[in-house]
């Protein structure tokens, strides 16, 4: 797939990506929990961060720097860099998890304070993200970890190709197949040319072929007769 597309792809998913005013779950836990980091480190919380904070707790699916930019950009000016090193910090601080399940090496995130548990199937070229529950999955996992072992967050994701892709990749494979099918006939045909007519330089040269000749059909004879 080309750059352009894989760009297009990702602006529909941030088109699609949207705030809903009726989420919150967990904001005022994640602003307690980051104001007491801030302040061991003897930092400030600042409009920027409030602002960055609430719409991430105001999203229902994971986001990545650029989509996150987009939307808190609506409401203050604020630079990538800004909206990156925030991401940072706020995962440093346990308000939000951070997935890097891409092979280029690109992350995603989701806020983390009151959340439900929640899994992640994750499209590897267009990067398209749907969330899975995990209500049935929970009980499984509980029953495989450690009695004694409290369980603070579940990091599960599922990588492969959403259907678009996969229909992309197969039809890119299938034209490479094509490609090699006609470069292997090209090839063969090219060695199948009809043979040139010997020319000889001498009466000599003509006699020892008509005798080679004649030896390889005592040899092999074509016709088999039968008595
Ligand atoms: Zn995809």
């Amino acid at each position: 797939m080309k750059q352009e597309e894989i760009v297009q792809r990702r602006e529909r998913i941030i088109r699609k990506t949207v705030v809903k005013e009726e989420l919150g779950q967990g904001l005022q836990e994640a602003e307690a929990v980051l104001n007491a980091y801030l302040k061991e480190r003897g930092m400030n919380q600042t409009p920027e961060r409030s602002q960055i904070l609430w719409t991430i707790y105001h999203l229902d699916a994971p986001f990545d720097v650029d989509m996150l930019h987009e939307l808190v950009r609506e409401k203050i000016n604020i630079c990538r860099v800004t909206i990156h090193n925030n991401l940072t910090l706020f995962a440093d601080a346990g308000v939000i998890a951070r997935f890097q399940p891409f092979p280029n090496g690109s992350q995603f995130f989701v806020k983390s304070i009151s959340q439900p548990p929640r899994a992640y199937q994750v499209c590897s070229q267009c990067g398209a993200i749907k969330v899975l529950s995990m209500k049935e999955i929970v009980p499984l996992i509980a029953a495989q970890t450690q009695k004694s072992f409290h369980t603070s967050q579940y990091c599960l994701y599922v990588l492969g190709l959403c259907a678009k892709c996969f229909r992309e990749k197969r039809h890119e494979a299938q034209l490479h197949q094509q490609a090699v099918q006609q470069e292997r006939e090209k090839r063969a045909s090219a060695t199948k040319q009809p043979r040139r007519k010997k020319r000889y330089t001498s009466i000599k040269e003509v006699r020892r072929d008509q005798e080679l000749l004649a030896l390889k059909e005592k040899k092999f004879p074509k016709n088999k007769t039968t008595k």
